[in-house]
């Protein structure tokens, strides 16, 4: 697998390259183009003159075609021939090695200027402008005038400049991925910064972040969702480890004072009636505890997402008038008025899990409310929601401790002898959103709680 380092300065390298090669493609053909427009304009020129010379001897003819003086440099040809209508060489200037220019029989019958590439002695390239001239009322032309000059010195400077981009294109594609490579390792020196705080980070060592660069750019928001991932795992990890504490504080406890009671009673014979006595707080102190078991059992599974709800149609009024039925008597003996009022109601529930909510919720207002007060449970339903309200008018809790109290273990400081463990309502909050709802509390110390479940229809 390569490394991005490495696929960037590859793309790199192969993007530059490219470029220069068409750079130096389109500059070796446009210079060869220009200079052999300019041999070509010059050499047509000087054809043209001859002509002019050659029918102002004649007696000032117009010669055919009519071409003006179209360039300005003047290249000296180095061949020059005059051939007659019927292809026979009339008169020539040979160049300074003294070769002549070919005859090429092809050239007979034309009538405007041709522009060709011969080669004399095998290898050398002569451009050769043939110029035809004839007199005004000729039907043909009667000279064909031939100008030749070797394109040698081109070919030269085409060799030249090949040459130089030969070494010039790889030396500037070695530069370009030395560039390259700088900046990937530039662009990437952040990514290895985020990896390697990533890898000082590990299970033991929550407390690292990856410094964010200010720049803003992809890296500082890279750098940002990275140390917000670790912020969850850390509050993950500490509510998981507050948890295991809280658990074996609050089983550690009453099986010890179990334990003491236990031995106590077995150090010396009792009679029939102290041993009922301490079986029958042994006994009670150990429900608390399998409750305890049970609660923590359900709070665990349902964050691993083990607990699937089993849903059915059900009739919540009637299950809230039963268990409201089934509560009165502890309220009675608290001294508490139990109210109940609610619509005809059907939902899509897990009947069990909702008795569970509704018992938790009923438990607790008894719990904290005193003796003369009121408990109500009242079933609403209306065109978008089922709500199930549980009021009561006991101790309240303060502003500050509302969004606490459906924490796992939390209990109020009063309430600290209290024989709640502080699950119950963590239990009602995952019940009510696992049906897709929410649970809220509103309270006023001294005045009463009020606890509503609202389930969207
Ligand atoms: P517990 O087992 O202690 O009742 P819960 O999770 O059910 O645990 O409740 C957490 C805390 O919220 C309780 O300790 C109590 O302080 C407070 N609380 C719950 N319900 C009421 C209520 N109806 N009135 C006043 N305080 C309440």
């Amino acid at each position: 697998m390569l490394s991005i380092r490495t696929k960037l300065t590859i793309w790199y390298l192969l993007i530059i390259s490219l470029a220069l090669i068409a750079f130096g493609a389109s500059i070796y053909f446009y210079l060869s183009r220009s200079m052999l427009r300019i041999i070509d304009a010059s050499l047509t020129d000087q054809a043209g003159l001859l002509a002019r010379n050659y029918l102002s001897d004649q007696g000032a003819l117009e010669s055919e075609p009519a071409r003006g003086h179209t360039s300005t440099a003047r290249i000296v040809p180095q061949f020059v021939q005059y051939i007659d209508g019927n292809g026979q060489l009339v008169d020539e200037i040979k160049d300074a090695a003294g070769h002549s220019l070919p005859l090429s029989p092809d050239i007979i019958g034309s009538t405007a200027v041709r522009l060709d590439t011969l080669v004399i002695n095998n290898e050398e390239q002569v451009r050769v402008a043939t110029y035809p001239v004839r007199a005004a009322t000729a039907a043909a032309p009667e000279l064909y005038i031939r100008v030749g000059q070797s394109l040698l010195d081109l070919q030269k400077a085409q060799r030249r400049l090949l040459w130089q981009l030969a070494i010039s294109i790889p030396l500037m594609m070695v530069i370009a991925s030395l560039g390259g490579l700088f900046l990937a390792n530039r662009a990437l020196r952040p990514v290895e910064r985020v990896a390697q705080a990533a890898r000082r980070i590990g299970a033991g060592n929550l407390r690292e972040r990856v410094a964010v660069p200010a720049a803003g750019d992809e890296i500082s928001r890279l750098a940002a969702l990275f140390n917000e991932m670790i912020d969850r795992l850390e509050q993950a990890f500490e509510r998981e480890r507050r948890f295991t504490a809280d658990a074996s504080h609050e089983l550690r406890t009453p099986l010890a004072v179990l334990r003491g009671e236990l031995e106590l009673a077995l150090r010396k014979e009792r009679t029939g009636e102290q041993y009922r006595e301490v079986l029958t707080a042994s006994l009670e102190e150990i429900i608390r505890l399998s409750k305890l078991v049970d609660d923590l059992l359900t709070l665990a599974r349902s964050e691993r997402g083990e607990l699937a709800l089993d849903r059915q149609p059900l009739r919540l009024d009637e299950l809230a008038a039963q268990l409201c039925h089934y509560i009165e008597p502890l309220a009675e003996a608290k001294g508490l008025t139990l109210e109940y009022c609610a619509d005809e109601i059907t939902i899509v529930g897990d009947e069990m899990r909702l008795r569970q909510l509704l018992l938790n919720l009923l438990d607790n207002a008894i719990k904290y409310t005193p003796a003369g007060g009121t408990v109500s449970l009242r079933l609403k339903r209306d065109e978008h929601v089922v709500s199930i309200e549980v009021a009561d008018t006991g101790t309240g809790i303060p502003r500050e401790e509302q969004a606490l109290i459906f924490e796992r273990f939390y209990r109020q400081q009063q309430s600290r002898t209290a024989v709640g463990f502080g699950l119950g309502l963590a239990i009602c909050k995952w019940i009510t959103e696992a049906h897709g709802g929410s649970l809220t509390v509103n309270s006023e110390p001294g005045r009463g709680s009020q606890f509503l479940a609202a389930f969207p229809i």
